[in-house]
């Protein structure tokens, strides 16, 4: 599974042209939590503020995708979100095995938007190592971390139809998209 944070910031994502957003209404965010199993009870975050931190990370990811300053509003939305469920770690020792538990006294939303925020902070502190990238194929927003540097597509479906969109541009006569 994707990181987190990176399949949240997905949630905005264009179908045939138009921007469709997965979360975009209640109904929506509760699908899209329940296919992850993550958790649907506990209203103490509402559906705007959890699209106010999705929009936050996509422009953060967006910004660092593309090699610019993020914005000091995204990045103190981050911060906001993560310290509403402070969390510490718990040694947990059982014969020869070690377990590193950690503990929160946030629930339900406001826990989940910590977890996506600090997951987003750790997807940005490694970007020199683990670059995010955008898909370079047509009519594709979609963020994801390349499993080779010569990757330009978040999935081969993206290539071909980037391939299929060059090779009919090439025919027509007109330059080819830059690839
Ligand atoms: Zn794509």
């Amino acid at each position: 599974m994707a990181d987190l944070s990176v399949d949240f910031a997905n949630t905005v994502y264009l179908r045939r042209g138009r921007t469709q957003d997965a979360i975009g209404d209640p109904e929506g965010l509760a699908d899209w939590l329940r296919d992850r199993r993550l958790v649907t009870g506990g209203d103490d975050a509402s559906h705007t503020d959890v699209l106010r931190l999705r929009d936050a990370v996509r422009r953060l990811f967006a910004a660092l995708a593309e090699g610019r300053s993020p914005d000091t509003n995204d990045v103190a939305e981050l911060n906001v979100a993560a310290a509403q469920a402070p969390t510490w770690p718990e040694l947990r020792v059982d014969g020869d095995q070690t377990l590193l538990l950690h503990h929160t006294h946030a629930t339900g939303r406001r826990a989940l938007l910590a977890d996506v925020a600090r997951d987003a902070m750790r997807v940005i502190e490694a970007a020199t190592t683990h670059p995010l990238r955008r898909c370079a194929a047509p009519a594709c927003v979609v963020l994801y971390h390349p499993e080779r540097a010569s990757q330009r597509w978040c999935s081969s479906a993206c290539g071909n139809r980037a391939r299929v969109a060059r090779h009919h541009a090439t025919r027509r006569g007109a330059p080819a998209p830059p690839t």
